[in-house]
């Protein structure tokens, strides 16, 4: 295995997997002397990528082609957990990309899952309703051998929700001829079909419990804060709600139709009612339009990126204004802006730490379906801030002691827990 030539080189093909592998090369050098380097180089490679052509036949009438993908990266602590994206550009590097930083991600927040992902090549916004439900239905018979509770458990992700995760649910019921309501085949579906209280928002509830101890640490308190957040859809809205309850003033926020300014700071649930009503944050009267690439370079305490990959690049992290950024967005940030705000001294608190909520209680939703259990909201908020506080400070000790990057402490935990698995196991098949 040592001496098999990788066909994934960082950067060749997606930058979203480009970074995921130098993120991961780093800290393979780092366990270097501890792991053997066979097993190491395997861990650069999903187990499974899987392409399929769906043909759903749509409102028109006529049957359309649409690509969808499925990557189990690893499997090595539990059956491989990660959402659904579906976006006109996505293709199947980016989805093993993701699918590999979800591996890191549940090893890290200490979640029994493997990493995975799928995505769907649609624009979810261009979408009927029913049209989108029959491009769901028809990815879940497609993929249907694909997904099980022990092989791979889908949840939202860009582009799809709650709502789609019910259609996924109900579609394996019925070809199953089981109750809905049976077994854990997806998470973050709604609660009268075996969800969880608290799942929605609960990726914004992690990164807003991050944002809160990462402005302590800076002797900053929350109220007051100035923050920007680029994006304002699952996460993105969440992050901000929570933040402005907190006092904190949300000074800036943009979606994929434009970005609002304001350095009094928005009013959020005004903002909502918004969006809720015409589908995007332009038209808001609360806030003066800016263009949005220069929304991010503004002067704020915390920076959220809660959009899409690669946002922060070496061309604009030399301008960002910004003391602490917070990536809620899965790979927002290239390789060389991670340099450039490492010498800026501008610390990134990274993806696999800061959006983990989700995938915690997406785990609280799986050990609750498969117990027959019912949690409150209450408790699954409560486990959620404790799990999200003590990865927070374990993540900042290691980057303490070991003097090295918030990502690469994060990065190095995730992937020594991976190995451990793997060395436990024995010989791999
Ligand atoms: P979503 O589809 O609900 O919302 C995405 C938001 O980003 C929308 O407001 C959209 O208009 C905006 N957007 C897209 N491209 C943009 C651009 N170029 N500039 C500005 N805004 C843009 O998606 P979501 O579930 O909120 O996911 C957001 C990010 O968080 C993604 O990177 C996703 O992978 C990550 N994430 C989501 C979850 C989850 O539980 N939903 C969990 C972990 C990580």
């Amino acid at each position: 295995m040592a001496t098999v030539v990788s066909p994934l080189q960082a950067g060749a093909t997606s930058p979203l997997l480009g970074n995921a592998l130098s993120n991961y090369d780093r800290a393979a050098a780092m366990l270097q002397d501890r792991y053997r380097a066979d097993m190491l180089t395997r861990l650069r490679h999903p187990k499974e990528r899987i392409e399929l052509n769906l043909s759903p036949t749509l409102r028109d009438g006529s049957i359309h082609l649409v690509k969808a993908f499925i990557v189990r990266h690893s499997d090595g602590l539990g059956a491989a957990k990660g959402g659904i994206r579906m976006y006109p550009m996505v293709n199947l590097d980016d989805i093993t990309g993701l699918a590999m930083e979800m591996t890191w991600k549940c090893a890290l927040i200490g979640v029994p899952f493997g990493g995975g992902k799928a995505g769907i090549v649609a624009d979810a916004r261009a979408l009927s309703p029913y049209d989108k439900e029959t491009i769901i239905r028809s990815f879940a018979r497609n993929a249907r051998r694909h997904i099980h509770p022990r092989i791979y458990v889908p949840a939202p992700d860009m582009g799809t929700n709650e709502t789609d995760m019910g259609h996924l649910k109900t579609s394996v019921a019925y070809s199953e001829g089981t109750a809905t309501t049976d077994g854990c085949y997806v998470t973050g579906k709604p609660v009268l079909l075996g969800g969880i209280p608290g799942r929605r928002e609960a990726t914004g509830r992690g990164v807003a419990a991050c944002t809160v101890q990462a402005l302590k640490l800076r002797n900053l308190p929350i109220r007051n804060a100035t923050i920007i957040i680029q994006g304002f859809g699952n996460v993105g809205a969440t992050t901000a709600l929570l933040l402005h309850q907190m006092d904190a003033k949300i000074i800036g926020i943009s979606d994929i139709t434009g970005a609002i300014h304001n350095p009094k700071g928005l009013d959020i649930p005004a903002l909502e009612q918004h969006v809720a009503q015409t589908g995007a944050i332009l038209g808001f009267p609360g806030g003066a339009v800016i263009d949005p690439a220069l929304l991010l370079e503004q002067p704020c305490d915390v920076l959220i990126p809660a959009a899409t990959a690669n946002q922060i690049t070496a061309a604009n992290a030399p301008k960002l204004q910004t003391r602490l950024l917070i990536e809620a967005a899965n790979g927002p940030t290239g390789v060389a802006a991670d340099e450039i705000l490492h010498q800026r001294g501008i610390p990134v608190y990274p993806d696999i730490l800061c959006n983990a909520g989700g995938v915690f209680v997406s785990y609280l939703e799986y050990t609750q379906e498969t117990q027959a259990e019912q949690m409150p909201e209450e408790e699954v908020n409560a486990r959620l801030q404790k799990r999200m506080t003590e990865k927070f400070n374990l993540v900042c000790q290691t980057a303490r002691d070991q003097k090295i990057s918030l990502r690469d402490a994060a990065m190095y935990l995730g992937v020594k827990t991976v190995c451990e698995a793997l060395e436990a196991k024995g010989r791999l098949a």
